[in-house]
C-alpha cells in the first residue's frame, strides 16, 4: 500500500497522462492511469454486450504500463479514435463508475511503491479525496486541441464533446476545495513536470 498519494485530474489533452507518468518515474512512485480502465471497458462492453465480468488488468509500474483485457494486450487499441468516441457514453453510467472506482482503489492498495500518482477526472473528488497532493492540471482549449492534434489520436470535435459529456459526471473543469490548479497553457512538457514536482515537494517537506 503506497503511503503517499498524488491525485491529478484534468480535461482531455491537458497533458495529465504524460506528465503524471514522468513525475512517477522521477520519484520512483507507482502510476495509475484510470482513463485506461474506462477506455478498455468501453471497447470490451461494445464487443461483448452480454458479458458481465470485465477481465481487466493494468500495471502500476510507470516504466511498463501494460493494459490487458482477457489476457490480450490492448494498450494500443485503447488509444484509437474508436475508443475515444465510445468511452464517454459508458463513463456516464453509475455502475461503470462504481466498478472503476473500486478497481482503482484496489490497485492503489496493491501498489508497493512508496507513493503513487493517480490520474483521471474524479480522483481528487471521488476516488482519492484524501490524497496528500490534489492537483487539477488544466490548459486552454486551444492548447489542448493543438497537443492532441500533434499526437493525431483524436479529432477536435470528439475531444470537445467528450469533455462536455464527462463534465456532467465528474468535476474537473474547476477545482474542488483544497485542489491546486496548475495551468500548463504556457508551459512546455518539462515545465509542467517541474510544476507538479514543486507542488509535491511543497506538501512533502
Ligand atoms: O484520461 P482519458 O482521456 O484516457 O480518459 C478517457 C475517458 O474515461 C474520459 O473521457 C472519461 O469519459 C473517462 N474517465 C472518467 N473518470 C476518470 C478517468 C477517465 O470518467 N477518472
Amino acid at each position: 500500500m503506497s503511503e503517499f498519494v498524488v491525485a491529478i485530474d484534468g480535461p482531455a489533452g491537458s497533458g495529465k497522462s504524460s506528465v503524471s507518468k514522468a513525475v512517477a518515474k522521477r520519484l520512483n512512485f507507482g502510476y495509475l492511469d484510470t482513463g485506461a480502465g474506462y477506455r478498455a471497458y468501453a471497447l470490451w462492453a461494445n464487443d461483448n454486450p452480454d458479458s458481465s465480468n470485465f477481465p481487466y488488468s493494468i500495471s502500476t509500474d510507470p516504466d511498463a504500463v501494460t493494459v490487458l483485457v482477457d489476457g490480450v494486450d490492448v494498450s494500443d487499441r485503447i488509444r484509437t479514435e474508436q475508443a475515444a468516441a465510445l468511452v464517454s457514453e459508458y463513463a456516464q453510467r453509475p455502475a461503470v463508475r462504481e466498478l472503476q472506482k473500486r478497481d482503482a482503489r484496489q490497485r492503489m492498495a496493491d501498489c508497493e511503491a512508496a507513493g503513487i500518482v493517480v490520474e483521471g477526472r474524479d480522483i481528487t473528488t471521488v476516488v482519492a479525496p484524501d490524497a496528500q497532493v490534489r492537483i487539477l492540471l488544466t490548459a486552454s482549449e486551444e492548447v489542448r486541441l493543438r497537443r492532441r492534434g500533434l499526437e493525431g489520436t483524436e479529432s477536435a470535435e470528439n475531444l470537445v464533446s467528450r469533455d462536455q459529456k464527462d463534465s456532467k459526471v465528474a468535476r474537473f473543469l474547476d477545482a474542488a476545495e483544497g485542489v491546486t490548479v496548475i495551468d500548463t497553457s504556457d508551459m512546455d512538457f518539462e515545465q509542467s513536470v517541474q510544476a507538479v514536482l514543486a507542488e509535491i515537494a511543497r506538501i512533502r517537506n
